[in-house]
């Protein structure tokens, strides 16, 4: 059936991509009056292929957006204390409180996600789930200007938008349409294999880090505690219990034995490895956000943090936008902030992942990633609160958005009003 384009509907942005970095991104725009549409393919409140620990980052965003307290009513358990080990030591740390947030969190997917798209749909964005994007459409200058796919029942479907946003996830149908080159891609590439055990005793993130054995355990929803292995997908090969009780097993004799005092998961999911990549953000009426536009290994446990933090960052752009700054320049800042905030732990994880690494190495490597963790809390709580949800359209100087990227000497970004 032909589709009538004058019928489409229009939008300020449309995001294609509803889970960490779609519905946050949403729901930031979303609350600041702009008319943003966003969809996926898939159903909501559903799991996905992903472990959940969140960062101080992605723990602060949350708590800055107002959406920590329903993670907390969910249920998630607090995080106060994580326990490295490697080689012979025992490292603990204990979660110092700083910056508002005293405590981790690592939400199931079916947590987290749906309390993303329900805050999303609370201020105002429209939410619609069985709706597979296909393409971008252009106008005659090559700018994109909406997408078009189909919903579930095979209806066409077309919406046009002033922006597109690709938060559709590492094989981001938006950033290969809208042709978004890699700029990096990475040289390692690790698996992973985890499940959920009950009645495990843990009192927090443990992370245990031998050659080409590393793993670790997450305290989630329900009294349960994912348990995960990662190694080289040689190791791994189709993952399952064995491969995960023996890399346990060499990388922690503790945790081996307290996880044989557990009960067992009936089934284990596995990531079979990717090396990250960075890839161009934008272009004419388009963006990508999250792993659509920036992945790095798991077994940092960032990606979801760093959806987070980029939801806000590409907000900023877009409502900048919106309200009449260069598209190029707002967007252009949007992904200098991000690889200025990314490139170190990009780059730190290429060698975790590729177990390219001694004993006596891996300390170095992880005061690396909590150096570069810890920029970008500080970038984060420099930003400027974000305006209180409202159904009303505000007008641009109240929205937050900056007009022109600036950066303090410890690459923190700020921004300016519009
Ligand atoms: C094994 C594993 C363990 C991980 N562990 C952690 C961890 O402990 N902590 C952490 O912070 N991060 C972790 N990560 C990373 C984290 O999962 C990702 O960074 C995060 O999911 C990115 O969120 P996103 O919203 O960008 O994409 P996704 O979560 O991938 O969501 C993309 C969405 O887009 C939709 N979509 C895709 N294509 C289309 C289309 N054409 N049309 C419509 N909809 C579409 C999909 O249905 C999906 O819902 C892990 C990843 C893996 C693989």
């Amino acid at each position: 059936m032909p589709v009538h384009r004058h019928a489409d509907p229009s939008y300020d942005v449309v995001i294609v991509g509803a889970r960490a970095a779609g519905a946050a991104t949403a729901h930031l725009l979303a609350r600041s009056g702009l008319r943003v549409l966003l969809v996926d393919r898939g159903r909501y409140g559903t799991d996905t292929l992903s472990t959940h620990a969140l960062m101080r980052g992605g723990v602060l965003q949350l708590s800055r957006w107002g959406l920590l307290e329903k993670i907390i009513a969910a249920g998630t358990p607090p995080v106060r204390r994580a326990t490295f080990r490697y080689a012979d030591a025992v490292v603990p740390v204990i979660i110092k409180p700083s910056y508002g947030v005293d405590a981790l969190y690592a939400p199931r997917r079916t947590v987290l996600d749906p309390i993303l798209v329900d805050a999303a749909a609370a201020s105002g964005a429209d939410v619609r789930f069985g709706i597979a994007v296909a393409d971008v459409d252009r106008d005659r200058r090559g700018a994109v200007t909406g997408v078009v796919g189909r919903t579930r029942y095979g209806q066409a479907f077309r919406a046009r938008a002033r922006i597109v946003v690709g938060a559709d996830g590492i094989r981001s149908t938006i950033a290969e349409r809208a042709g978004a080159p890699f700029e990096r891609i990475g040289t390692s590439a690790a698996a992973v294999t985890y499940g959920y055990w009950s009645g495990l005793q843990t009192d927090g993130y443990e992370w245990n880090f031998r050659p080409d054995a590393a793993s670790g355990v997450i305290p989630t929803n329900d009294g349960q505690a994912c348990v995960f292995a990662s190694a080289s997908p040689r190791r791994i090969g189709r993952g399952g219990l064995a491969p995960l009780t023996q890399i346990v097993a060499e990388s922690s004799a503790d945790l081996a034995g307290r996880l044989a005092a557990a009960v067992p998961p009936r089934a284990l999911r596995t990531f079979t490895g990717r090396p990250g990549h960075m890839r161009r953000s934008w272009g004419p009426g388009w963006a990508l956000v999250g792993d659509a536009g920036y992945f790095k290994d798991p077994l940092g446990a960032h990606g979801l943090t760093d959806a987070l933090r980029d939801a806000e960052l590409l907000a900023r752009g877009i409502i900048a936008v919106v309200d009449g700054a260069d598209e190029r320049d707002a967007l252009a800042c949007f992904q200098m902030t991000r690889d200025a905030l990314s490139t170190a732990l990009f780059d730190v994880m290429d060698v975790i992942a590729g177990h390219r690494w001694t004993d006596e190495q891996i300390p170095s490597l992880l005061l690396q990633l909590n150096t570069a963790m810890a920029d970008e809390v500080q970038a984060l709580a420099a930003l400027p609160p974000l305006p209180p949800p409202s159904d009303q359209r505000r007008s641009p100087a109240d929205r937050g958005g900056h007009s022109k990227c600036v950066w303090s000497g410890t690459g923190a970004v700020a921004s300016r009003q519009g």
